[in-house]
């Protein structure tokens, strides 16, 4: 019996060479200048980032965590505010929001999307609510159409936290161009990766942009006068130098992305017929991106063991959705006020997807995956 590889959830050593030397020589010219912060090569990233994107500006910052911080602190965010956003995403959505002394208030998910179901969100609007924060999840767009259409109404701006979508879109229109503000992250992981932490803010408007310019230097224009207190948030010159040379191929990791999943789906697709498996649903007029390839399935933890003992690797995000989590106990929400998200977190699973992933390694995944599920239909999911 040969002996198979496993496979990885995901590999960040998978360099091409030419990629490899690109890298090189751009971290070379930083040290060239000397300029390791705000230097040419942030310049460069940021007008290409905004053109990518779509939209007129985009500031480059230390991470996706602090790109929420500096846009929430940007919309005024502050003591008494309420932020709306979904409880099923990660920790930084919603405890950016508490820095700022704030109440995130959760609501709760469209199941098929894993995003905020945009039926249940003018219930949660108050008179303190002052952002409503939709988050991208796995790389698909919220429904943004009814999300737009009540913050008009109601006079709220959107804080999108697009850290998973960077190139996916609603009806043709990008994540990071809806909102007021967007926040990217180029965490390692994510689909567009610096060597490190960073981030990005992106925005239309010029006054909002300034705004967060001014924010990431301790809110000040010159130096050693601060107007109002920010932070240090400046991205790093030699995550710029990286990311500049990643950019360009953002567009066919994308498409490599998507094509995984289509083999994915054509690989399950029977096993999602006869209810074994729900595989990831790209809503109507949507492009998902596949910043995760998230599937559900019954007794998930026995699942992800059996696949973990044949050299599969998965993965699980999020275990427990963020109104139950500990540090959030004094907002009062408890188990069964978010059923939704709590079922998510006790059905999902992550299957590898990265752009060097081989179809060879996706097959071997799929079929482990099937053995697991055993061929019998599950009563009553069909
Ligand atoms: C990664 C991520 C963040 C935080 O980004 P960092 O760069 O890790 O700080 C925020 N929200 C979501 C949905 C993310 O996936």
């Amino acid at each position: 019996m040969a002996t198979q590889r496993s496979v990885p959830i995901i590999d960040l050593t998978r360099y091409d060479a030419p990629l490899s030397s690109d890298i090189a020589r751009r971290v070379a010219e930083v040290f060239a200048t000397g300029r390791f912060v705000m230097g040419p090569a942030n310049e460069e990233f940021e007008l290409a980032f905004a053109r990518e994107v779509g939209v007129s500006h985009a500031l480059g910052v230390t991470s996706g965590t602090d790109a929420l911080l500096v846009s929430l602190m940007a919309l005024g965010v502050g003591p008494g505010d309420e932020v709306i956003t979904s409880p099923f995403t990660f920790f930084a959505s919603a405890g950016e929001v508490t820095r700022l002394c704030a109440r995130p208030v959760f609501v709760d998910i469209d199941p098929v999307t894993f995003n905020l179901d945009p039926a249940k969100l003018e219930a949660a609007i108050t008179p303190r609510t002052k952002v409503i924060e939709p988050v991208h999840l796995y790389g698909q767009c919220a429904d943004m159409d009814p999300i737009l259409e009540i913050a008009a109404r109601r006079g709220l701006p959107i804080l999108e936290d697009a850290c998973q979508a960077v190139g996916a879109t609603d009806k043709g229109r990008a994540a990071g161009t809806f909102g007021a503000f967007a926040a990217f992250s180029f965490y390692p992981t994510k689909n567009l990766a610096a060597a490190g932490d960073a981030g990005a803010v992106t925005t239309n408007d010029p006054a909002g942009a300034a705004l967060v310019r001014n924010l990431r230097i301790h809110g000040a224009s010159v130096t050693y006068r601060h107007e109002r207190v920010g932070g240090n948030f400046r991205m790093d010159a030699v995550q710029a130098a990286v990311l500049n040379a990643k950019l360009p191929r953002l567009t066919a990791w994308t498409e490599r992305r998507r094509a995984i999943a289509a083999r994915y789906r054509d690989l399950l697709g029977a096993a999602e017929r006869d209810g074994r498996i729900v595989l990831p649903a790209e809503a109507p007029g949507r492009r998902h991106v596949y910043h995760q390839y998230v599937v559900r399935v019954e007794d998930r933890d026995g699942v992800k063991a059996r696949l973990a003992a044949k050299g599969i690797a998965s993965a699980v995000f999020y275990p427990i959705p963020l109104h139950l989590q500990d540090c959030f106990a004094d907002l009062g929400y408890g188990e069964g006020d978010m059923p939704e998200s709590e079922k998510a977190a006790k059905e999902v699973l992550a299957l590898p997807v990265f752009p060097e992933l081989t179809d060879d390694e996706v097959d071997r995944v799929a079929s482990e995956l099937l053995e697991v599920l055993g061929d019998r239909p599950v009563e009553g999911r069909r």
